[in-house]
């Protein structure tokens, strides 16, 4: 290449020999980032097989849900909606609240009393409007439901198709790298990831490929599901992996998990955030406990996972806890449930 003549870009740009290129060009780009896929050695180790990481917990906002999250966004901005509402005061909220940052709109995310002021204040850091209301979940989800209107778009946490599309993406980035895997280790909340993966393994042609789907006591409700061949609703959320606490799963995630390879396992809340230590002195970074759950299996691939010789992790993320956070657990929790 010869650099004595440098190509302006501005004359590119503005070739008059091509006066389409004088109009304004909207290129997409999606919100979410093509994460690390990682060899863990230390987990590898641990597992006694090799143990792919895919490190979405590095995603803008913290967890994969900008994948889904910013998707569904981007194509509800595209067909004129001017808000975006939402009700979950965790990592789904947080990611509406970076993705209407990126796109310029705004966004209102509506809580009950029981969110973390530590939760309130990232969602407030992305520009968004929080609204504290109910004493649950449900008393704040309905206040955000009245408030909805022709201009808005609701973004649901876990069910819907436009973020299992999303989502898919974690798996087409990971079969564009090459990676060679036989089973899929991820976490289970309502279940939108699990159909998001199970969608990209799908269009990618390993539809027959393993999902290991990890919950944890408390907040079980696909394995409670599964046992009882019908959705359950579970009467309360008592484990402290909050990211993970949906009563109940979505019917898409449920049906998925009787209708391809899905394995559930369920580890309790101690085990989950000993899998976060060990992970952040492993690999110098901070997750959830609900993603330590994930962590669980894959540290203890020889008792969980046999038959399965290469495993890939989705290190999900989770930006509502910190070592201190984590420490803190680890030294309250009880050892036996
Ligand atoms: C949302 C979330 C989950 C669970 O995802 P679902 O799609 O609800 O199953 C797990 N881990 C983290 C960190 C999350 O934010």
């Amino acid at each position: 290449m010869s650099v004595d003549k440098p190509v302006s870009i501005a004359s590119i740009v503005l070739d008059p020999l091509c006066p389409s290129s004088l109009k304004r060009r909207k290129v997409s780009m999606p919100l979410h980032i093509n994460t690390p896929l990682l060899e863990s050695r230390a987990l590898s180790l641990a597992a006694e097989r090799p143990v792919l990481l895919k490190m979405d917990a590095l995603q803008p906002a913290g967890s994969f849900k900008i994948r889904g999250v910013g998707a569904a966004c981007e194509h509800h901005v595209a067909r004129g909606k001017r808000r975006f509402i939402s009700s979950s005061g965790g990592n789904a909220g947080l990611a509406v609240a970076y993705a209407g940052r990126k796109l310029s709109v705004p966004v209102t995310v509506y809580v009950p009393e029981t969110t973390t002021e530590q939760a309130k204040a990232l969602i407030r850091l992305e520009g968004a409007e929080v609204v504290v209301h109910g004493a649950s979940w449900q008393e704040a989800n309905e206040l955000a439901l009245q408030a909805m209107g022709e201009d808005a778009a609701f973004i649901h946490p876990f069910d819907d198709p436009l973020l299992w599309q999303g989502h898919a993406t974690v798996i087409d980035e990971v079969v564009q790298a090459g990676a060679v895997f036989d089973a899929v280790i991820l976490s289970v909340g309502g279940g939108g990831l699990l159909c998001g993966v199970a969608e990209g393994l799908a269009r990618n042609g390993l539809g027959d490929v393993p999902i290991i789907a990890v919950e944890t006591h408390g907040a079980a409700s696909l394995s409670a599901a599964l046992d009882a061949g019908e959705l359950v609703q579970l009467p309360a959320i008592t484990s402290i992996a909050t990211s993970l606490g949906a009563r109940k799963v979505s019917d898409h995630a449920f049906r998925i998990s009787q209708n391809r390879p899905v394995e559930s396992v369920v580890v309790d809340d101690r085990a989950a955030v000993g899998a976060s230590l060990r992970f952040a002195d492993d690999h110098r970074v901070v997750v959830e406990p609900a993603c330590g759950a994930a962590l669980t299996v894959a540290y203890s691939a020889p008792i969980y996972g046999p038959g399965y010789e290469r495993l890939l992790v989705i290190v999900c993320g989770g930006a509502t806890t910190s070592i201190d956070k984590l420490k803190d657990l680890a030294a309250t929790l009880p050892h036996h449930r």
